[in-house]
C-alpha cells in the first residue's frame, strides 16, 4: 500500500487504449464519471492498429462499420481503411472526447488483486494503484504467436513477426519467406511481392478467399457525407442490418443459403488461379467460414507472379540461410516474415487477476474461460470485460460489439459506485449462460471440422455462438439483479 500513488488513482481503472478502452472512457465521461484512468502498455492509443504496421495492413471490415456509431467518419479514404488511417482516427477520438488527461502510457498492468473492498493494481514498474472498478479492455489479438520450428533462432537474416513489424526490414531485391496464409499474410504478400527478388509463401492450410475490391472513396462523396451526416448514419445502419442478417447468421448456422452463396463466391475466386495444380494446392478441405475467410482481390494474383512460389509441404526446419520442407527442398532466404497469428486465448494474461477469497482467474478458467455475457466473471467483483471471451468477433464488427458491451457494463458501474457495492455475476446464472452457449456452438460453422484461432483447447469455439442480434438484445436488457451477487462494501475507495 505504501507504494500507492494517490494522484494516479482513479475510481475506475481501464486496461488498454484500443477501440474498447477508449470507448469505455468516452461513456464514463458521458455519464459524468471523470475519475478514471486508462493504463496502456504501449506508448500511444490504437491497440492492434498501433501494433500492426506491416506493409499492406488494413481492415477487411468496411470503414463505415469500423468506427464508433457516434463518431462516424466522413473522411475514410477507401472502402476498407488502411491501418494507419484507423490509428489516426483513434488518436483524433482521444482528443475530441477529452481522454488525454486520463491516459497513462507505458503502463502495463501485471497484477490486480481484490482486497475485499477495491482492486489493488500493480504496474510492471512496481507502482501500485487502487481502483474501485477495473475494466479489462485488453483485446483478443494482441500477443503474437511465434512458431516453434527447429532452427528458427539460427536464421542469419532478419526475422520479423507481422504484428511487431520493424520498418527497417529490408525487402527490396531480397529473397523473402512468409510463413502463414491468414489475413495478415494475405495483406503483406501482395504489398511486397513487387519489391522482393523472390517471395516464398509457406502454407500449412489453405484459406477460403473472397475477392473483394477496395476502391478509393471519391472526394465528392466524402464532401457530401461531411455536409449530410445522415447519409453515413443510414449507410452504417443499413450495412449492419444486411451483414448481420446474412453473413453473421450464416456462420452461426442460421442461414445455410448464405453459406452456399459464400462458397460459390469463394470457388469462383479460386477459379482465377490459372494453373490447375496451383489451384488444387490452394483449395481448402473444410467449409468456408470454418476458419476466418480472407477478403482480398490481390492475394491470388500475387501468388501467380513469376517471382512468387507457394511451398505447401510441412516446414521441417530452419537453417541460417533458408527453410527446409518435408519434400526435401531447401528454400534459400534472406528475410523471414512470420505471419503466424496471435495467442488468441490469453485475454488479460499474463496479467494475474486475483478475485474474492483469493481465487485466481487462471484457476477459475483452468478448463475454459467462464464469463457472463462476455462482460463479467463470477467471484471477480467490480471487474468487467469489454470484448471478453465468447464475444461475437468472428461475424460482427468488433467496434459494434464493444459498444453493446460497454452499454451493458455502464449500469453495473453506476450501481457499484452509487451504492458502494461489489457486483459480480452469480455462479448459477453464469453456468446456465455458458451451458446454452456451448450447446449452440455445435451448430456453428466454426465447429464444422478445421483448426482455427477461434477454437479453445477443448475444440469448442470461444465465440458467441448465437445470432449477434441476440447478444445485442441480452446486453440491452436492464440488468436482472437476481443474476448478480451484490455485496455492500465497508471501506470503499
Ligand atoms: P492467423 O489467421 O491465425 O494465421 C496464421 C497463419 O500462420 C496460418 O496460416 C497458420 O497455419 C500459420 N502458421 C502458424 N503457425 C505455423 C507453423 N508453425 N508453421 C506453419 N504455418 C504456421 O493469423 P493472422 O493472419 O495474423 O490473422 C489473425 C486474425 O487477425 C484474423 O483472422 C483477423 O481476425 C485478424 N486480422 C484482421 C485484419 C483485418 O483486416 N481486420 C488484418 C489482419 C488480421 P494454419 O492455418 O495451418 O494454422
Amino acid at each position: 500500500m505504501d507504494q500507492t500513488t494517490a494522484d494516479a488513482n482513479g475510481r475506475v481503472l481501464i486496461i488498454g487504449a484500443g477501440f474498447s478502452g477508449l470507448l469505455m472512457g468516452i461513456k464514463l465521461r458521458e455519464a459524468g464519471i471523470t475519475d478514471f484512468v486508462i493504463c496502456e502498455k504501449g506508448d500511444s492509443v490504437g491497440g492492434t492498429w498501433r501494433d500492426n504496421t506491416y506493409p499492406g495492413v488494413g481492415c477487411d471490415i468496411p470503414s463505415q462499420q469500423y468506427c464508433y456509431s457516434f463518431a462516424l467518419n466522413p473522411d475514410w479514404s477507401h472502402r476498407f481503411s488502411p491501418g494507419d488511417e484507423i490509428r489516426r482516427y483513434l488518436e483524433d477520438v482521444a482528443d475530441r472526447f477529452h481522454l488525454r488527461s486520463h491516459l497513462r502510457f507505458n503502463s502495463p498492468v501485471v497484477a490486480t488483486e481484490w482486497t475485499g473492498n477495491d482492486w489493488n493494481v500493480t504496474l510492471a514498474s512496481g507502482e501500485r494503484l487502487r481502483a474501485a472498478i477495473v475494466v479489462a479492455a485488453t483485446g483478443v489479438l494482441h500477443q503474437p504467436a511465434y512458431p516453434n520450428i527447429p532452427g528458427l533462432d539460427q536464421f542469419a537474416g532478419p526475422v520479423v513477426h507481422t504484428a511487431r513489424w520493424k520498418p527497417e526490414t529490408p525487402l527490396d531485391g531480397m529473397r523473402v519467406g512468409v510463413i502463414g496464409t491468414g489475413t495478415s499474410a494475405a495483406q503483406v504478400v501482395p504489398a511486397i511481392a513487387g519489391r522482393v527478388s523472390h517471395l516464398t509463401v509457406f502454407q500449412r492450410t489453405p484459406n477460403w478467399i473472397l475477392s473483394v475490391a477496395n476502391p478509393a472513396i471519391s472526394g465528392w462523396w466524402r464532401a457530401l457525407n461531411r455536409r449530410v451526416p445522415l447519409l453515413m448514419r443510414w449507410s452504417h445502419a443499413l450495412h449492419f442490418q444486411f451483414q448481420t442478417r446474412t453473413w453473421s447468421e450464416a456462420l452461426v448456422g442460421n442461414s445455410p443459403f448464405t453459406l452456399w452463396v459464400v462458397e460459390q463466391l469463394a470457388r469462383s475466386a479460386l477459379r482465377s488461379v490459372r494453373d490447375p495444380e496451383l489451384r488444387r494446392r490452394l483449395t481448402p478441405q473444410y467449409r468456408p467460414g470454418c476458419k476466418r475467410i480472407v477478403f482480398s482481390n490481390r492475394y491470388y494474383p500475387a501468388l501467380q507472379r513469376p517471382n512468387v512460389s507457394l511451398a505447401d509441404e510441412a516446414i521441417t526446419g530452419i537453417t541460417p540461410n533458408g527453410v527446409h520442407t518435408a519434400d526435401g527442398q531447401h528454400h534459400p532466404l534472406d528475410v523471414l516474415i512470420l505471419a503466424t497469428g496471435f495467442r488468441s486465448h490469453e485475454y488479460v494474461r499474463p496479467m494475474r487477476v486475483t478475485g474474492a477469497d483469493g481465487i485466481d482467474l487462471d484457476d477459475l478458467w483452468a478448463e475454459r474461460p467462464i464469463v457472463w455475457r462476455s462482460i463479467a466473471v463470477p467471484r471477480m467483483p467490480n471487474f468487467f470485460f469489454v470484448v471478453g471471451p465468447y464475444s461475437p468477433i468472428a461475424n460482427q464488427s468488433v467496434v459494434q460489439v464493444a459498444e453493446w458491451q460497454v452499454g451493458a457494463v455502464m449500469p453495473l458501474i453506476r450501481r457499484a459506485l452509487e451504492e458502494r457495492v461489489a457486483i459480480s455475476p452469480t455462479d448459477g446464472a453464469t453456468a446456465q449462460y455458458m451451458t446454452d452457449l456451448l450447446h449452440a456452438a455445435k451448430r456453428t460453422v466454426w465447429s464444422s471440422g478445421c483448426q482455427s484461432w477461434f477454437l479453445g483447447k477443448d475444440g469448442v469455439p470461444e465465440l458467441y455462438s448465437r445470432s449477434p442480434f441476440r447478444h445485442r438484445a441480452e446486453l440491452a436488457e436492464r440488468p436482472r439483479w437476481s443474476d448478480y451477487d451484490i455485496r455492500p462494501l465497508t471501506d470503499f475507495h
